[in-house]
């Protein structure tokens, strides 16, 4: 089977060695005629030169599986008619939890009022996580494995999603119940992906939905958020955003968000994917679609995600 690695260059050193092994029998190539590959292991930024890839002329692709588990920047081109299948890799899900559960617990335990200015302010004991509201929007392979860990923490968990498809353990609200979802978020985490029905999902009203003091956390898409009604809504009793994702990257220097005291910026680290693990998940989809089974993971394009 020939795969062309239709990636940014950046990439070919760290996942080369590891897509070789995990599937030995693939001959994996940077370039080539079009017409020749079964396949297309796919990142965002490629090609280099900032084209959109046409993928008109890979007329034997039997699939194009992404490397990332979002896929807003190629789902709608319109010249991709091969099965898109996205992203689905365990470490990829441990990282985002370790992220999300890291920065719910700072906000959870207040890390940051006890900073060594030699002030002792023992009367601020943190509540138990059992009396802290959690609500996780989006409830798909990264929501799910975020919800039931800081469920497994204590923390009074509820999801949201389109469906309100259920998830033992966790109350999971579907579409209309947002509202509620919000009123009860102390700590809001967003795992949503960009799509049509997401983009400035937390806009001025539903953010004043939210408790005062909340903390949401986004590693899902920068446009989940309206920006100026989030600076606004920090302004007015919103506490704190721990924001991974943004609509412009790199964040410019000289955005607010840099600067402002109730943002906390992280520069889109909160989930790799590793090559390590990821590998096995490319491997196997390749070796469905070269036989013709069922893929995984396969992308909606009506839904875009
Ligand atoms: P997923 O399995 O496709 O799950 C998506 C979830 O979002 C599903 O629960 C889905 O609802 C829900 N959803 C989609 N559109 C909705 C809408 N309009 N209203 C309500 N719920 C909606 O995706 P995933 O693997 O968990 O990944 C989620 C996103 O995380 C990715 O798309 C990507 O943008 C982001 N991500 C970020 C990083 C990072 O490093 N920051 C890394 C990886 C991924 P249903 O369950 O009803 O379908």
């Amino acid at each position: 089977m020939r795969v062309l690695f239709a990636a940014p260059a950046r990439l070919w050193d760290a996942w080369s060695p590891a897509l070789r092994a995990a599937c030995p029998e693939m001959e994996l190539c940077r370039q080539g005629d079009p017409a020749c590959f079964d396949a297309l292991i796919y990142a965002p930024g490629y090609p280099e030169d900032g084209r959109v890839l046409d993928f008109t002329p890979f007329t034997r692709a039997r699939v194009v599986q992404s490397l990332w588990a979002g896929v807003e920047r190629i789902v709608t081109n319109p010249t991709l008619t091969q099965p898109l299948c996205r992203m689905v890799d365990p470490g990829l899900a441990q990282g985002m939890v370790e992220y999300c559960t890291g920065w719910a617990l700072r906000a959870h335990l207040g890390m940051d009022r006890f900073a060594q200015d030699g002030v002792w302010r023992n009367q601020l004991t943190p509540p138990l996580a059992q009396r802290r509201g959690v609500t996780v929007l989006g409830m798909g392979e990264l929501g799910r494995a975020v919800a039931l860990a800081l469920a497994g923490l204590g923390f009074r968990v509820a999801g949201w999603s389109q469906s309100g498809r259920p998830v033992p353990g966790i109350e999971v609200l579907a579409g209309d119940a947002l509202p509620q979802a919000l009123n009860r978020a102390e700590i809001l985490v967003c795992l949503l992906p960009d799509t049509g029905g997401t983009r400035n999902l937390l806009d001025a009203a539903r953010l004043s939905l939210l408790p005062p003091g909340a903390t949401i956390i986004n590693a899902g898409r920068g446009s989940l958020i309206d920006e100026a009604a989030l600076l606004a809504a920090l302004d007015q009793g919103l506490g704190h955003a721990v924001l991974d994702v943004f609509r412009q990257e790199p964040l410019p220097p000289e955005h607010p968000f840099w600067t402002h005291p109730q943002v906390t910026v992280t520069p889109h680290v909160s989930a790799e994917t590793r090559p390590e693990s990821a590998a096995h998940v490319v491997a196997e989809n390749l070796r469905r679609a070269m036989r013709g089974a069922p893929l995984l993971h396969l992308v909606d394009r009506a839904r875009g995600y």
